[in-house]
């Protein structure tokens, strides 16, 4: 079995608390791999903690518990100088593409900052940045143009340049399409795509719904309140659902077969997910769970290998297509 590209273990953030006691636990331990060339689908509501992990991947913020090893070794522990040639494998794209662009800068100048970070020839930047503006999908003419003179899609289109400047191994992208209409949403996901077939790099994609996802991810991980409570190759976690929080997430995804998409029934969770700074006992999804029982107040469930094929884990008693008895 070949070394996956990224393999995070106990991962943790604990910010501290604003009084005395316990910090607050936005994320916590989580365990997954990222493989080469993939597209690992991060879903969850927000606040729970998908950013924060997104963030942590790349060491835009420092875990306090756990590991990220990426090609083998332990990154988070590394500082900004020694982190700096991985800087070249590892981006990020980010939600608003706006603000993650310099106003005062022009696309030229955004799109070749990271070839500039690595020690690029000048020439060879220039070099790069024509190929990489087309390969986005725009013309060379807009590399004197500044971000304001672009449209939403557009802006997020240099954001992808940039990150891919450097032919990265793996991109977390945070809710790439979450600020765009509609329309353009399917062509950001499209080149995404596109650029993953040509150039091999795997993605990390952040998203608060699972229907973002489904097009483009071979694997999904789905997250409340800071910790996975299912993952799995994305056929099985569409088509079969292990944990009922994912259960409630899918029947929200409308289905492209006009009988089907009739038929479906939308499961409403009770509430508004919790606090972390004040998690539920036990199972923290209990007190919005159709199928909570007495074990779920007080026993935390573990993330296990669920008994079907395949490599999907759940963290539930009881899970959907398991109705045995609790774990
Ligand atoms: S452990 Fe219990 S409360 Fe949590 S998801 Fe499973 S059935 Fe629901």
């Amino acid at each position: 079995m070949t070394t996956p590209l990224m393999q995070v273990s106990g991962l943790g953030m604990t910010y501290p608390a604003r009084r005395r006691g316990a910090g607050i636990k936005a994320v916590d331990g989580l365990d997954f791999e990222v493989r080469a060339g993939e597209t690992l689908g991060l879903v969850g509501e927000s606040g729970c903690g998908k950013s924060t992990t997104g963030r942590m991947l790349v060491r835009l913020l420092d875990p306090t518990a756990g590991q990220v090893r990426f090609e083998g070794q332990d990154i988070s522990g590394l500082s900004q100088r020694e982190l700096r040639p991985l800087r070249a494998k590892l981006q990020i794209i980010f939600q608003d593409p706006f603000a993650s662009l310099n106003p005062r800068q022009t696309v030229q100048q955004i799109i070749s900052a990271p070839l500039r970070a690595q020690g690029v020839s000048k020439a060879q930047q220039a070099k790069e940045v024509r190929e990489l503006i087309q390969l986005v999908g725009l013309a060379p003419e807009h590399l004197e143009r500044y971000p304001h003179q672009f449209s939403g899609g557009q802006a997020q289109r240099i954001g992808i340049a940039r990150a891919l400047a450097t032919r990265p191994a793996l991109v977390v992208a945070d809710e790439p399409v979450s600020a765009l209409d509609v329309s353009i949403q399917a062509q950001i996901v499209g080149l995404l795509e596109r650029l993953q077939r040509e150039l091999g790099v795997a993605y990390v994609f952040i998203a608060h719904d699972l229907a973002v996802v489904k097009h483009l991810s071979h694997r999904v991980a789905v997250m409340y309140l800071g910790r996975i409570v299912e993952i799995g190759e994305k056929d099985q976690v569409y088509a079969d659902p292990a944990h009922p929080y994912t259960k409630a997430l899918l029947s929200a995804v409308p289905l492209p077969d006009p009988a089907a998409e009739r038929a479906r029934e939308r499961i409403v969770l009770l509430g508004d997910p919790p606090s972390p700074a004040n998690p539920p006992s036990g199972c923290t999804f209990h007190p919005r769970c159709p199928k909570a029982q007495e074990i779920c107040r007080s026993e935390v469930p573990l993330l296990q290998l669920t008994s079907g094929p395949g490599e999907r884990q759940v963290a539930c008693h009881f899970p959907e297509n398991e109705d045995s008895a609790a774990s």
